[in-house]
């Protein structure tokens, strides 16, 4: 049974190299995927977000260019009518 006893440890200490290769190559592939998200973090995120930010603000100017703001009481009346909603006051 020593035998036995001496191949198992000899297959831990192959275990124990794979496992060191291993985790080697697993830091080097993790260390690639981090460097390949930056990148790709870099490029098409910035662009996307670039863009989306563009979106809202436009969006933005959109809705303040449609804003009034009520000349006796500072309301900020969307799609106003004539009149102030909330003081009465004649607009525009
Ligand atoms: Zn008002």
């Amino acid at each position: 049974m020593g035998g036995l006893k001496e191949s198992w440890k000899e297959t831990g200490k192959d275990l124990g190299g794979a496992f060191k290769q291993l985790g080697k190559s697993i830091v080097k592939s993790g260390a690639t995927a981090v460097n390949k998200a930056n990148d790709w973090a870099e490029r098409d995120d910035a662009k996307e977000a670039a863009r989306k930010e563009a979106e809202v603000m436009e969006a933005q100017e959109a809705r303040e260019a449609a804003k009034t703001i009520c000349p006796e009481c500072g309301a900020e009346l969307e799609n106003a009518d004539a009149f102030c909603p909330k003081c009465g006051a004649k607009l525009g």
